[in-house]
């Protein structure tokens, strides 16, 4: 069964009398478990649909309608499948105590793998989800791969019920099913010997797998593995060394790189960043695969839409991961624009030293590194470390923040989002308002 939370003005489903909070039992004499049934078994012309309504009476809905036409039906939110797996490394095991409930569950779900690109291991999957995966072609599906020999997968997971993740992508792979891997490293746990293997079991999947994507792990203050430092220089060029022979290789007798160092191990390693069209379609970009050559590249092509901004003093927040990078892509925008802009690099006061990406960045660091900056005329923060409730990490809500701030303060993607709006800014819910001159 399935729940409407919503339908839509005028829709197929308005017409035939489905309400919020009917619930969808049947479609064309097979069972509804959740949205995934509901999109694949709604996709024929005629449909009988047998649903509870909210009153609790059962009706029988018989009707056809134009290929393709959208009933206009907005489902609850699935129930969640959880993680099975204990991995040392995990986030999530690594966050503090305290914060708000939803981010500590684990999910461990195919269907947000397929629906939403959230990485899943698979050590969840029953025989009746390889059916469905099979049956609805849910492809391409993103995995936690880590590692393909068993017993070091089992490890690294911390299961020792963890399925062979080899067996079962060759099954996959064989109805059709294609893969976007990562691989987040640990290291003497699945770097060296172990990452060259796996890379070859991914290799012999051929055209199965799309792409690899290799990540060094990023432990929080929080972590059991934490030791206070990073990966360091030495083991991540030798990482990055053992991606490029692949990359080299999958070229050649590929045509593609096929494997790809995220964008931290090529920091960490020392190492200059790629430039776009390395990564190809960006494939695993919210993986932080290729994100600074895409803001570079966006930044460059959009540069001449930036109107003059002279005199205007802007500060732009950031992680120690990116505040290396900042300096080149500012003097760009200072050069068209005439603003000044200054950085201001905050360590993760929630986290720990080691997490330095700009996007887990929480309210009290946006707080910290401007409450006293009223000579600012503007202020610029990541727009990643807000979720779309407009709430950081650590449950501080940006309209607080920006309310006592001493300055405007606009969450941004790439500066070319705010800064291209002459005159005027936009605040996270999208309304405009004024920029002080
Ligand atoms: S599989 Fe992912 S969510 Fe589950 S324990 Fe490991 S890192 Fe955490």
């Amino acid at each position: 069964m399935v729940r409407v939370s919503r339908v839509h003005p005028g829709s197929v489903a308005e017409q035939i009398g489905i309400l919020p909070g009917t619930e969808l039992l049947s479609v064309n004499g097979r069972e509804l478990d959740d949205f995934l049934d509901w999109e694949f078994l709604t996709a024929e012309e005629d449909l009988l649909i047998v649903a509870r309504s909210p009153e609790g009476e059962t009706v029988e809905l018989d009707f056809e309608r134009d290929l393709g036409e959208p009933l206009g039906v907005e489902l609850e939110p699935p129930r969640v499948r959880r993680c099975a797996n204990k991995c040392e490394f995990c986030f999530i095991e690594g966050l503090p105590q305290g914060l708000r409930r939803n981010l500590y569950v684990r999910d461990d779900d195919y269907r947000l793998s397929f629906a939403y690109g959230n990485f899943a291991t698979l050590s969840n999957l029953k025989e009746r989800d390889f059916a469905r995966i099979l049956e609805y072609r849910l492809s391409p599906l993103y995995v936690s791969v880590h590692a393909t020999p068993w017993e070091v997968r089992k490890v690294l997971l911390n299961n020792p019920r963890v399925p062979n993740v080899v067996e079962q992508l060759q099954r996959l792979a064989a109805g059709g099913i294609e893969f976007h891997a990562q691989m987040v490293i640990v290291p003497d746990m699945n770097d060296g010997e172990v990452l060259q293997q796996s890379l070859a079991d991914l290799w012999a999947l051929g055209d199965s797998v799309l792409s690899v994507a290799v990540v060094p792990v990023g432990l929080t203050q929080f972590s059991h593995l934490y030791s206070g430092r990073s990966m360091d220089e030495q083991s991540t060029r030798a990482l990055l060394e053992q991606v490029e022979r692949w990359e080299a290789r999958a070229l050649e007798e590929r045509g593609t790189r096929w494997v790809f160092g995220s964008d931290e191990l090529y920091l960490l390693a020392g190492q200059p960043l790629p430039e776009a069209a390395h990564y190809e379609d960006f494939a695993q970009i919210e993986n932080g695969v290729g994100a600074v050559a895409s803001l570079r590249q966006r930044i460059a092509t959009q540069l001449a839409e930036l109107p003059r901004l002279d005199g205007r003093r802007i500060g732009v927040v950031t992680g120690q991961a990116m505040a290396p990078l900042m300096p080149e892509l500012l003097e760009r925008i200072t050069a068209r624009t005439g603003a000044s802009f200054e950085l201001l690099v905050a360590e993760n006061s929630l986290f720990g030293p080691t997490i330095t990406t700009a996007g887990l960045l929480v309210g009290k660091d946006v707080v910290r590194m401007l409450e006293a900056r009223a000579d600012l005329d503007l202020a610029l923060i990541p727009a990643e470390s807000i979720n779309e409730d407009g709430i950081f990490l650590d449950d501080v809500r940006f309209i607080d923040v920006r309310e006592n701030l001493p300055m405007p303060v606009f969450p941004s993607y790439d500066f070319i989002d705010v800064l291209s709006l002459e005159g005027e800014g936009v605040s996270s819910s999208g309304a405009h308002v004024a920029i002080a001159r």
